[in-house]
C-alpha cells in the first residue's frame, strides 16, 4: 500500500486488551475456567497452538455468575461495582458466599433506593471492596485458584480462559490471532452487492485441510450477519453447524463434539448478509459526480491490513493463503473487476446478471484479495503474457495514458530485474473515486486514488513523477508482497520498505527523465528526522491489536526500510549482488511467507560484504533496534577515530548507550570527491575505530551522497575545513553531499551539539548554490523555524527571519522563471523557493503570481499555470477575498486532480478565519470537499498564522467524528496530529495536547503519534529557551 497523505487500514476498534475489555463492557464477557463449576461446558484438550493461560491477563476476566443471574437492579449496582475493580471478588468462590455483596438480601434493593443509611453503607463497603480489589489487582492472577500458583518450574498445564461469545456460549479460542490447526486451501466467493440500498449478501465456501486434531475452527468475521451455516468433513453428507461469534476479536468459530483429524479435507459454508461499508475500508461504497452533475454510485475494496473479514468470512492474516474463485452479481449498466479475469457472465433474472472470474493461479492472501462494481471504463494493451489495462471514470478517461505507458515499462522492468514473470493473465489499475490510501496492490487490481494515477498528457514532469512512483511502488508489490509476503504484520517493512526502495531503483533506469534522486534523498532526510524521536520503533517490532497494525504503515516501516536497502545495496560489493540476492530470495520463497532474516540469509548466500560481515549480522542492528547512530569523526594527523552513538533528540534513561550499529561508513575527500569511485568504506562495528589517512588530506566529508543512514559530527576544525571549502568552490562536493551537510548541521543543532551560529556560517556559502536538493532542504529547515517563531509571535525575530532569508536566497528567487519548464531538477528548485519567497510576501514573488492568476482566470481555461506553480499562485490569489471565491469555483469545475489538489491547498491557506472554519467543516462533510482530502486541508490551514489554532481545536472538537472517518492509527491520522501540533512550542500548548489525549482513553490515547506529538512539542520548547536569546544576537 502507498499511503500517500493517508492510509486505510481497518478502523475497527478492537480492545487494546482483554484487561480494558472486561474492565469497561456493561457485559461482563469473559470466564474464567480454572474454577470448577459444574454449569460451565467442559472443553477438550488444548491444541498443539493453543495459547498459554497467562494469569496477569486473566486477573480480571472473570464473572462466574453461573445460574444466579442477577435482575436488572441487581444489574446496575453489579456494573458500577465492577468499574471499581469488584468484579474479580467473584472468582474467589463460584457458589458466592451469602455476605457477598452481590446477595439479594442485601446492596441491590438499597441501591435501588437507597436511604441515607444505606448509602453510607454502601459507600463504605465500596471503598472497602475497592481496597482489596488494589490488593487482588497486584496478587498473581493465580492466588485464589483452587491449584493455586504455580512455581516457576512447574510443569502444571496451563489452562486457557474462554471468552463469552455473542450468543452467550464460551467462545472456543483464547487468542487474537487464530489457531494454526486450520489451513485454507481455496474460498468460492459469491456477492450479491445492491446499490440502491446499499447492503449485500454473500456466501463463502471454504476448503480446508486439518494441519493437526483439533475439535474447532476459528476464523474471522466483522459487522457480518451470518445466516447460515454447513458443515462437511470429507466424502460425508454436509450438516448445518452453529456458528459462534467474538466480537472484541472480530472472530467467529464452530465447535465439534470429535476431533477433526490431521490431514481430513472439509467444507464450511456460510451465507451471511451486511451493509456495504461508509468507511474507506472493506466493501465500502462510494460515489462520484459526472460532468452532467448526476451522481453515480459504485462499491469497491480496501482490505489490507485486517478488512477482508468485513466483506467474507475467513482467514485474515497474511499467512494463510489460498486459491479464491469469485462471483459478483450486478446490473447491466455496471461492470466488475476482480483480481482475475472475467471467466463467464450468466442471467440470473431480468436486470441482473452473474460475473464469475477464473480461479487464482495462485495462492493469495485475503488482504490482496479486491473486486469493483462501478462504470468505469479501460484503455489496455498486452505487456509480455498479460493485458495491463487502466480504468477510470468515463469522462477521465484520456487522462490514463500517461499511466499505461508508465505501467508497461515498469512491469517489463520487473519481468526482466526480477527474473520472474509477473504471474498473472491481467493486470488492471484502477482509479477509485473515493479512495483514502495513495494506492493499494491488490494482486491484479491495483487500486489507486484519481490524484496518484490520472495525469493529463501535458501535466508537468512533477505531476508525472508522483504518478510514476506510485504505479512503481504498487508493482514492485506485486512481486515483493504479493509472491513472497510477510508473515505477519511485525514485519511489514519487508513489503513496505522494499516497494518504497524499488520505486526509487526502478524509475531511475525506465524514466531517468524523471530524476528522481533529490526526491529520494529528501525522504532519507524525514526518515532520519523521525526515527531520531525517542517515540520512534525498530523496523521490525511485534505487533497484536489492530491499531498496532494500522501504526505500521508509517514513515520506519516505509522511508527508513527503503533507506537501510539503499544503504546495503551500495555497501555490497558488486553491482549486481543485491540484485542476485534479491531473485534467489524471491525464488525460494516463491508463493510462501517469510520473516525478515529470509531476506537477509537470502542476500548473504550470494556473497559476503567486506570485513566478513554476514548481512545479517550488520542489518539486525538496524532493524532490531530503533533509531540510528551519530558518527563522530575526531582527527589528529593521519589517524581518523570514528565514535559511535545513537542520535536520539530526547535523552532516555532506558536507551543503552549500548546500542551499536555495523556501520557501512563511507567517506570521501578533497582529493576525490564526486565520482563514485572516490568512494572508500570502512565498517564500523565497535564504539570506536580508528583508520589511516596521508596526513596531506585538507578534509573529510563522510557518508557519500547520504546513502548511509547516520548522520555525522565532525568537531570545529573540520567543520570550519569543510565551510571553507565550500565557500571557496560549491562543486568540491556533490550536491547530494551539500545537502546532507545542511541536514545534518540542522539536526546536530536540534541535538546541541553545534551552535545555530555555526549552522548559519554554513548557510553563508549558500549565495552560490543553484542546485535543487541543498536549497530545498535549506528553505525547509529554515522555514521550519520561522513558523516557530511566528506561531510564538516573536514579530521582531520573524521579521529578522524574513530579512535573512530573502538576503541569503534573493537572487535565486530573482532568477527563477515563471514560463514552462522541463527539467524535474529545475521544477524542484523554483516551486520551493518561489512557494517560500511568495509566503514571505516578496514584492515580486506575489506580483508575478497574481498576474498570472488573473492571466489564468480571464484565459477562460485556455491559458496554463505550469503545474509545479499551480501551488504558489493558487495561494497568493486565495488571499484575497475575491480571488478565493473565484478559486472556490474554478476547484468546483476543475477536472485536472492534480490541479485540484493544488486549488485546495490555496483554498486551505487563506488567513481568513470565517473561510478557515468553513473548509474544515467542509472537508469533514465530504461534500464538495472530499473526506479523503481532509487531512490535506487541516495541513495547509495549520502552517498559517490564523489557522493553527483553528485546526487544533478544530480536531479537539471533532474528535470522534475524525475517528469514524479515518482509523485509530491509521497514517491520515498521524498526519493529522503531526500537522496540527508540530508548531507547538510552549507549556501551555503542551499540557493543553496532553491533557485532551489522555482524555481520550481507549479513543486514540495509546497511538504513538500522541507520544511523537508531544516529545517533538518538548523539543520545540526546548530549542526556543536555547536559541531565542541567540537568535536576537545572529540574525
Ligand atoms: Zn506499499
Amino acid at each position: 500500500m502507498d499511503p500517500f497523505d493517508s492510509n486505510s487500514a481497518d478502523r475497527a476498534n478492537m480492545p487494546r486488551n482483554m484487561i480494558e475489555n472486561s474492565m469497561f463492557e456493561e457485559e461482563s464477557d469473559v470466564v474464567d475456567l480454572a474454577k470448577e463449576s459444574p454449569s460451565f461446558p467442559t472443553f477438550p484438550a488444548l491444541d498443539p497452538d493453543e495459547v498459554a493461560y497467562e494469569p496477569r491477563s486473566s486477573r480480571l476476566l472473570v464473572r462466574g455468575l453461573g445460574e444466579n443471574d442477577m435482575d436488572e437492579d441487581e444489574e446496575d449496582c453489579e456494573s458500577s461495582a465492577r468499574l471499581l475493580g469488584m468484579s474479580f471478588m467473584n472468582r474467589s468462590s463460584s457458589l458466592r458466599p451469602s455476605s457477598s455483596p452481590y446477595t439479594r438480601q442485601g446492596l441491590p434493593r438499597s441501591c435501588s433506593r437507597p436511604s441515607a443509611r444505606t448509602t453510607v453503607v454502601c459507600v463504605l463497603l465500596l471503598v472497602i471492596v475497592a481496597s482489596m480489589a488494589m490488593v487482588l489487582y497486584f496478587l498473581p492472577g493465580c492466588t485464589f485458584t483452587k491449584s493455586g500458583c504455580l512455581k516457576p518450574n512447574s510443569t502444571a498445564p496451563l489452562q486457557p480462559v474462554y471468552p463469552q461469545s455473542t450468543s452467550g456460549e464460551l467462545f472456543p479460542w483464547t487468542d487474537i490471532r487464530l489457531p494454526a490447526s486450520i489451513q485454507p486451501l481455496s474460498y468460492d466467493l459469491t456477492l450479491n452487492p445492491d446499490l440502491n440500498t446499499m447492503t449485500f449478501t454473500g456466501r463463502t465456501v471454504i476448503k480446508m485441510t486439518v494441519r493437526h486434531d483439533t475439535m474447532r475452527i476459528v476464523l474471522h468475521s466483522a459487522e457480518l450477519k451470518i445466516t447460515n451455516a454447513t458443515f462437511q468433513l470429507g466424502d460425508r453428507k454436509p450438516s448445518d453447524v452453529t456458528v459462534l461469534e467474538y466480537k472484541p476479536w472480530q472472530q467467529i468459530a464452530v465447535k465439534f463434539s470429535e476431533d477433526l483429524k490431521a490431514g481430513q479435507e472439509c467444507v464450511l459454508t456460510l451465507d451471511y448478509s451486511a451493509n456495504l461499508s461508509h468507511t474507506y475500508d472493506g466493501f465500502y461504497k462510494s460515489s462520484y459526480t459526472d460532468k452532467d452533475g448526476n451522481k453515480r454510485v459504485l462499491a469497491a475494496t480496501q482490505f489490507e491490513p485486517l478488512a477482508a473479514r468485513k466483506a467474507f468470512p475467513c482467514f485474515d492474516e497474511p499467512a494463510f493463503k489460498a486459491s479464491f474463485l469469485i462471483k459478483i452479481s450486478r446490473n447491466q449498466n455496471f461492470t466488475t473487476l476482480s483480481n482475475m479475469p472475467k471467466a463467464k457472465t450468466t442471467s440470473l433474472s431480468n436486470d441482473l446478471w452473474l460475473d464469475e472470474f477464473e480461479k487464482t493461479s495462485v495462492n493469495m492472501s485475503t488482504y490482496l484479495v479486491a473486486f469493483i462494481v462501478a462504470d468505469f471504463t479501460p484503455i489496455s494493451r498486452n505487456v509480455s503474457k498479460s493485458l495491463l489495462s487502466v480504468y477510470c471514470v468515463p469522462e477521465k478517461k484520456e487522462h490514463t495514458e500517461y499511466a499505461l505507458d508508465t505501467a508497461s515499462k515498469l512491469l517489463q522492468f520487473y519481468n526482466d530485474f526480477f527474473e520472474i514473470d509477473y504471474p498473472l493473465p491481467k493486470l488492471d489499475l484502477v482509479a477509485v473515486p473515493d479512495f483514502l490510501a495513495g494506492a493499494m496492490e491488490n494482486w491484479g487490481l491495483i487500486t489507486f486514488r484519481e490524484t496518484s494515477l490520472l495525469v493529463l498528457k501535458q501535466s508537468s514532469p512533477l505531476d508525472k513523477q508522483l504518478v510514476a512512483f506510485v504505479i512503481a511502488h504498487e508493482l514492485a508489490h506485486q512481486w515483493f508482497g504479493n509472491l513472497v509476503t510477510m508473515r505477519w504484520w511485525n514485519d511489514l517493512w519487508l513489503n513496505e520498505g522494499f516497494a518504497s526502495y524499488m520505486q526509487y531503483m526502478s524509475l531511475q533506469t525506465v524514466l531517468p527523465q524523471l530524476d528522481v534522486d533529490n526526491a529520494f534523498l529528501a525522504v532519507r532526510f524525514r526518515a532520519l528526522d523521525k526515527d531520531a524521536l525517542n517515540s520512534s520503533h525498530p523496523v521490525s517490532m511485534q505487533v497484536r491489536t489492530t491499531e498496532q497494525v494500522a501504526e505500521m504503515f508509517d514513515s520506519v516501516s516505509y522511508e527508513k526500510g527503503a533507506s537501510l536497502l539503499l544503504m546495503l545495496n551500495s555497501s555490497l560489493p558488486g553491482e549486481q549482488q543485491f540484485r542476485k540476492g534479491i531473485i534467489q530470495y524471491l525464488k525460494e520463497f516463491s508463493g510462501s511467507n517469510t520473516v525478515t532474516d529470509d531476506l537477509w540469509n537470502s542476500l548473504t548466500q550470494v556473497e559476503v560484504p567486506p570485513q566478513q560481515v554476514t548481512v545479517s549480522e550488520m542489518m539486525s542492528s538496524w532493524t532490531l533496534q530503533k533509531g540510528f547512530p551519530l558518527v563522530i569523526v575526531s582527527r589528529k594527523g593521519d589517524q581518523v577515530t570514528l565514535t559511535q552513538e545513537p542520535f536520539l533528540l530526547t535523552a532516555d534513561n532506558s536507551r543503552h548507550t549500548s546500542s551499536l550499529w555495523h556501520i557501512p561508513v563511507t567517506y570521501i575527500n578533497d582529493s576525490c570527491s564526486l565520482a563514485p569511485e572516490c568512494k572508500q568504506v570502512f565498517t564500523l562495528k565497535t564504539k570506536s575505530a580508528t583508520l589511516k589517512i596521508p596526513e596531506s588530506v585538507k578534509w573529510l566529508k563522510l557518508n557519500y551522497k547520504n546513502s548511509g543512514f547516520y548522520i555525522v559530527h565532525y568537531g570545529n576544525e573540520s567543520w570550519a575545513a569543510l565551510i571553507d571549502a565550500l565557500k571557496n568552490n560549491v562543486s568540491v562536493l556533490t550536491h547530494e553531499d551539500r545537502a546532507s551537510l545542511i541536514h545534518n548541521t540542522f539536526a546536530l543543532s536540534r541535538l546541541g551539539r553545534v551552535s545555530l551560529h555555526q549552522v548559519l556560517s554554513l548557510l553563508n556559502y549558500m549565495t552560490n548554490e543553484t542546485e535543487a536538493a541543498p536549497v530545498t532542504e535549506a528553505l525547509l529547515q529554515l522555514t521550519t523555524i520561522y513558523r516557530l517563531l511566528d506561531k510564538r509571535q516573536e514579530e521582531g525575530l520573524v521579521a529578522r527571519m524574513e530579512n535573512y532569508i530573502l538576503h541569503n536566497f534573493g537572487a535565486l528567487m530573482e532568477n527563477q522563471s515563471w514560463g514552462e519548464e522541463d527539467r524535474v531538477s529545475k521544477q524542484e528548485l523554483r516551486s520551493a523557493v518561489l512557494r517560500v519567497a511568495c509566503s514571505l510576501h516578496e514584492p515580486k514573488c506575489c506580483q508575478q503570481a497574481k498576474t498570472l492568476f488573473k492571466q489564468y482566470v480571464e484565459s477562460n481555461g485556455t491559458a496554463r499555470i505550469p503545474g509545479d506553480l499551480q501551488r504558489v499562485v493558487y495561494t497568493v490569489a486565495a488571499q484575497t477575498d475575491e480571488d478565493w471565491t473565484t478559486l472556490l469555483e474554478m476547484y468546483r469545475h476543475a477536472t485536472s486532480d492534480a490541479e485540484k489538489r493544488n486549488m485546495l491547498r490555496g483554498l486551505a491557506s487563506t488567513q481568513d478565519t470565517r473561510r478557515i472554519a468553513w473548509i474544515l467543516k467542509a472537508g469533514l462533510r465530504g461534500d464538495l470537499i472530499q473526506t479523503q482530502e481532509l487531512a490535506l486541508v487541516i495541513s495547509a490551514v495549520s502552517s498559517g498564522f490564523a489557522g493553527y489554532l483553528f485546526a487544533w481545536d478544530f480536531v479537539t472538537e471533532n474528535w470522534d467524528a475524525l475517528i469514524e472517518e479515518f482509523p485509530v492509527g491509521s497514517f491520515a491520522l498521524q498526519s493529522i496530529i503531526q500537522s496540527t501540533t508540530s508548531q507547538f512550542s510552549t507549556q501551555t500548548h503542551l499540557d493543553q495536547v496532553q491533557s485532551f489525549f489522555s482524555g481520550l482513553k481507549d479513543r486514540g490515547s495509546e497511538m504513538r503519534s500522541v507520544q511523537e506529538a508531544l516529545e517533538v512539542i518538548r523539543l520545540n520548547q526546548r530549542w526556543m529557551e536555547t536559541n531565542l536569546p541567540l537568535l536576537k544576537h545572529w540574525l
